[in-house]
C-alpha cells in the first residue's frame, strides 16, 4: 500500500486498498462471512487483546471493507477510514463519537435535510445543542461559536444553493477553541476537493452518490487523521453497528477506479450545461461553481481544482415551469440522489418539498421554479438537447408571470 503514496490521483484511484490475497487476485475478493475462525484457543485470545493481526467477526473489522477503507483513506490523504451502512450512519457515527450532553454545534444551514433534522431533534434529546447559520457568508459562523462548541459542521457545496464554505478559515475558527471541524465532502469527492489540506479533522461522505458513481449502493465513509480518533471512532461504529456490509464495500472499490474520469468528465459537462442555462431566457438564474457569477467563486478557486457536477437553476414561470419541464424531459431521470453516471434532475417544489407548503418552503428558500441536476458522464449534447426541449414547453406566458 506505502508505494501507492507516490502515485498522482488517477492512479491512486485504480490502485489503492489492494493488498495480497493469496492466489494473486487484481481486486479484492469478497468475504462474505459472518464470522471469521480462531486457530486455537490462544489465537482467539491474541485477537481479542489485539496482540495479533486478523479478523474476529465482520462487524468489527472484514477484509473486502478494509481494502476499501484504505483506498479511500488514501484518495482523502488521511490516516484511516471507517466504512458505513450510509452516509447517515457515517454521520450519526461522528456526532456520537464526539458530543456528549452541554456540548454545542455550528452546523451549515443549508445542509442535507436528515443531518438537520439529527441534530435538531435527534441529538437534542442526548443534550446536544445545535446552531444554524449561512457558514458561506464571513463572520457568521464566528457569531454562533460558544465557549461550549465541540464541533463545526460543514458541507461543502451544498444544497439547494450549491453554497460554498471556506473550509481554510471554518477550521481556524474551530482550532481557535479547540474545536473540530467536520466535512461532509459528497458533492465534490476527492478528486476535486480534499478537506484535509485545508484543516479539516473529520471528513465524511455519502458513498452513495460519487465516490461508488454508479447509483446501485447506498454506503457512508468516515475518514480521520490520527489512530487516536480512528479508535474511538471505531469504538463508537462497532457499537452502534452502522457498518457496510462486504458486498457493497466491493461494488464501491470498484467504482472508485473510475472516480478521476468520472469526475472529470462530470466537471466538462456540467460547465458547458451551466453556460447553456444562463443564457437561455426562461431561466432566471443558475448556481454552479464553474460560473463567475457564483457568490463564493473565489474561495472555490481556492479549495477545489475543478467545479463538480451539481448544479441548480431558477426558471421564469415558477411551479408550473418546474412540472413542466420534469413532464418533458426524456433523457434526465426524474429522481432524488446524484452522482451517478446517469443525469438526474428533480423539482423541490412538487416533490421532496412539496408537502412541506409554498409558505414553507419560502421560509427555507425552496423557491418554486427551483430545478437540481446530477450531470451524467452522457455525451453533453444529448443532455442539453433533453434540457432545450423541456424548456421550450413551458408556456411563454408563464414567463410574465416569474
Ligand atoms: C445523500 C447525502 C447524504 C446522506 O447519505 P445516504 O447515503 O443517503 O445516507 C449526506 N450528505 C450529502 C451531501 C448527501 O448528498
Amino acid at each position: 500500500m506505502s508505494h501507492n503514496k507516490n502515485l498522482q490521483f488517477d492512479s491512486k484511484c485504480v490502485h489503492s486498498g489492494i493488498s495480497d490475497y493469496g492466489f494473486g487476485p487484481v481486486v479484492p475478493p469478497i468475504y462474505q462471512t459472518s464470522t471469521f475462525k480462531f486457530e486455537s484457543a490462544e489465537h482467539g485470545a491474541a485477537l481479542f487483546k489485539g496482540e495479533t493481526e486478523g479478523y474476529i467477526y465482520t462487524r468489527m473489522k472484514n477484509p473486502t471493507v478494509e481494502a476499501m477503507e484504505n483506498a479511500v483513506a488514501e484518495l482523502e490523504v488521511g490516516h484511516k477510514a471507517l466504512g458505513c451502512a450510509s452516509g447517515m450512519a457515517a454521520i450519526s457515527t461522528i456526532f456520537i463519537s464526539l458530543l456528549k450532553s452541554g456540548d454545542h454545534v455550528v452546523c451549515s444551514k443549508s445542509v442535507y435535510g436528515p443531518t438537520l433534522t439529527l441534530l435538531q431533534s435527534i441529538m437534542s434529546k442526548f443534550g446536544v445543542e445545535s446552531t444554524f447559520v449561512d457558514t458561506d457568508i464571513d463572520g457568521e459562523i464566528e457569531k454562533a461559536m460558544k465557549p461550549n462548541t465541540k464541533v463545526i459542521y460543514v458541507e461543502t457545496p451544498a444544497n439547494p444553493m450549491i453554497t460554498i464554505t471556506d473550509l481554510e478559515a471554518a477550521s481556524k475558527i474551530a482550532h481557535k477553541q479547540g474545536a473540530l471541524l467536520v466535512v461532509d465532502n459528497t458533492f465534490m469527492s476527492p478528486a476535486l476537493q480534499q478537506p484535509f489540506k485545508f484543516g479539516a479533522d473529520v471528513i465524511l461522505h455519502s458513498m452513495t452518490k460519487f465516490l461508488n458513481g454508479h447509483a446501485d449502493v447506498v454506503a457512508g465513509i468516515i475518514v480521520v487523521k490520527d489512530e487516536e480518533m480512528y479508535l474511538s471512532m471505531r469504538k463508537t461504529l462497532n457499537q452502534v453497528g452502522g457498518v457496510i456490509d462486504p458486498f457493497n464495500s466491493f461494488l464501491v472499490h470498484r467504482g472508485l477506479k473510475t472516480l478521476s474520469v468520472r469526475m472529470q468528465r462530470h466537471c466538462e459537462n456540467s460547465q458547458l450545461v451551466a453556460e447553456y442555462l444562463e443564457n437561455h431566457p426562461k431561466v432566471k438564474w443558475v448556481r454552479y461553481p464553474g460560473l463567475k457569477s457564483h457568490p463564493n467563486y473565489q474561495v472555490g478557486l481556492k479549495q477545489h481544482s475543478a467545479p463538480g457536477g451539481m448544479i441548480s437553476f431558477e426558471l421564469n414561470g415558477g411551479f408550473k415551469a418546474g412540472e413542466v419541464v420534469m413532464n418533458s424531459v426524456k433523457l434526465c431521470a426524474l429522481a432524488v440522489s446524484l452522482g451517478g453516471v446517469e443525469t438526474l434532475i428533480q423539482h423541490p417544489a412538487s416533490m421532496t418539498h412539496l408537502s412541506m407548503g409554498a409558505e414553507a418552503r419560502k421560509d427555507a428558500g425552496i423557491t418554486e421554479g427551483l430545478v437540481r441536476l446530477s450531470v451524467g458522464i452522457e455525451n453533453v449534447k444529448d443532455i442539453i438537447d433533453d434540457l432545450e426541449n423541456a424548456l421550450a414547453k413551458i408556456p411563454v406566458t408563464e414567463k410574465a408571470k416569474a
